[in-house]
């Protein structure tokens, strides 16, 4: 669909090969489309500026060496940004804190925060060999809870029993308690979405926070979410305070843009990635392949 960055660089900048280093006509004109290739990997606007501008200040003045071509190398320049400001370091889930340790998911309506939650309780189970608790504390969707109740009999891993009438914050009390006499390792709260960003919703998720003490607080937000990405990430970040971002729906055809606009506006990490509808399909992010994404 469309031509890669690198050969649109490369008809604008290999005629340059033999000349002594790359000027500022040169760069404006391979920063022209690197801007076009991010916008259409849907980075947003605000974002794909501050970019911009930090690509210019490597690449003006840049020796054109005779083993590689200009093009080549503007690309690489751009590539190796992408995965610095992407974040170059894995980060895990931290667990790092007295036990049952707490993870609160928050997130849009739709954005895959159960599904998410059930994927990571498996993980957490399997890999690291915790014992995990589930509560989903969104009695605005009528079916949410069940829906989290039937991923833990799937994945084996434990629910806090349905108590029809709570609310979030009387459910989030009852599952640290019973986390705590039960014995869990892990404490992983499902919270309610909304389609769009409110303050209901950000009043709700600060009161969770207050009184759960969530060691995590993970952005679950679909890797398709376009120029309002940035919005989703700061609105949360700002108001509730997000300790990570998990992506999802990275299986999709979307570009990735979104990991990008959210990463710089809050400097917080990608934790996980999510690949797929089925309980297994978490991976951990991996900044290179996102940016071979973004860069098409
Ligand atoms: P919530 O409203 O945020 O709790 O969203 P759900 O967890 O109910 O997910 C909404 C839909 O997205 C469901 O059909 C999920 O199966 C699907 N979904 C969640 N994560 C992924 C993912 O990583 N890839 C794909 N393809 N689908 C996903």
């Amino acid at each position: 669909m469309f031509d890669s960055l690198q050969d649109r660089l490369g008809s604008i900048l290999n005629g340059l090969t033999g000349r002594g280093a790359l000027s500022d006509a040169d760069v404006a004109s391979a920063l022209r489309e690197v801007r076009r290739a991010l916008l259409e990997a849907d980075v947003a606007l605000e974002v794909v500026r501050s970019f911009t501008d930090r690509v210019r200040e490597k690449a003006v003045g840049a020796q054109i060496v005779k083993s590689i071509k200009p093009g080549q190398m503007v690309v690489k320049i751009v590539h190796d940004e992408l995965v610095e400001t992407l974040g170059s370091e894995q980060v895990a889930v931290d667990l790092n804190a007295p036990a049952p340790v707490t993870i609160m998911m928050v997130g849009l309506q739709g954005s895959g925060k159960t599904t998410t939650t059930g994927k990571l309780a498996k993980r957490l189970t399997e890999r690291q060999k915790k014992r995990v608790l589930m509560a989903s504390l969104d009695t605005r969707r009528p079916a949410a809870q069940e829906q989290l109740r039937v991923l833990g009999e799937q994945t084996g891993v434990q629910t806090l029993p349905i108590i029809a009438g709570q609310g979030p914050v009387e459910i989030a009390s009852r599952a640290a308690q019973a986390a705590k006499l039960g014995g869990y390792d892990v404490l992983i709260l499902d919270t309610a979405g909304r389609t769009h960003i409110d303050e209901p919703l950000m009043a709700e998720m600060a009161e969770i926070k207050q009184r759960s003490n969530p060691h995590e607080i993970l952005l679950v937000a679909d890797s398709l979410t376009g120029q309002d990405a940035v919005n989703l990430a700061r609105s949360f970040d700002e108001r509730v305070g997000i300790s990570g971002i998990v992506l999802t729906r990275v299986d999709g055809d979307g570009r990735g843009g979104a990991a990008l606009s959210m990463r710089a506006v809050t400097g917080k990490p990608i934790k996980l990635i999510g690949v797929g509808e089925k309980m297994d399909a978490l991976e951990e992010f991996h900044p290179g392949r996102i940016a071979d994404r973004i860069l098409g």
